[in-house]
């Protein structure tokens, strides 16, 4: 594995405008406003948490990988990448990482990919896209958010390593507990999280948990 940067925050938890958990199969909405700082925690390690963005005030100019893979000529996200959206406007930009390397080439996980990836009886068990999609059903700001707004996403805390022969690996973690990852919002920007169920994957060693999310104003 290539050396991993680790960048940490001057930020202090107790000065947070919002401090929340996110229980491990549960997921979060929330609108950000330009110059917020976004940090999530992976509490026990290794968590994937699923996570996708859109322009709070265009949501249909959501995240895209390619645009942000493209634009910084790496694979991996890490302090300094500007996630941007389909349009090519940067909508959040990465300003620290304890992690050091997070995957937004691996998708989030459905009951179609759990049937192909692990078993055909795996279609019942509980995946991010219906998280996703219950939460984009629950939001209240001014856009109505439907199925075809789903969309790439960053799986943070997650390692997904390309082989030389360009196949994606679904590795065990490098996040460790507490490792954090931080954000700070350019635009209005939503933010949708899955803070992933999954129990078939090795990434999160089989065993969802909870990860810590925090505002901060600038
Ligand atoms: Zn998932």
């Amino acid at each position: 594995m290539s050396e991993l940067t680790i960048t940490k925050s001057e930020l202090q938890e107790k000065d947070a405008i919002y401090n929340e958990v996110i229980p491990a199969g549960k997921g979060w909405m929330y609108d950000l406003k330009p110059g917020q700082i976004f940090r999530l925690v992976d509490l026990e390690g290794n968590q994937a948490v699923d996570t996708t963005f859109f322009s709070t005030e265009d949501p249909r100019d959501h995240y895209s990988a390619t645009m942000t893979i493209n634009s910084q000529h790496n694979i991996y996200l890490t302090t300094g990448t500007l996630l941007r959206a389909e349009s090519g406007n940067p909508l959040l930009k990465i300003t620290a990482d304890t992690c050091g390397r997070h995957d937004t080439l691996g998708g989030a996980c459905s009951p179609q990919s759990n049937t192909v990836r692990y078993a055909h009886e795996k279609i019942h068990m509980h995946a991010c896209r219906d998280t996703f999609m219950y939460h984009m059903a629950q939001y209240k700001g001014n856009y109505n958010y439907s199925k075809r707004d789903l969309a790439p996403n960053i799986n943070f805390f997650m390692n997904v390593p390309v082989t030389p022969e360009g196949d994606l690996d679904f590795a065990d973690g490098i996040s460790a507990p507490g490792r954090y990852v931080e954000m700070t919002a350019i635009v209005p920007a939503t933010v949708l999280i899955s803070n992933c169920p999954q129990l078939n994957n090795p990434c999160n060693a089989y065993n969802p948990t909870p990860v810590r999310v925090l505002v901060w104003n600038k």
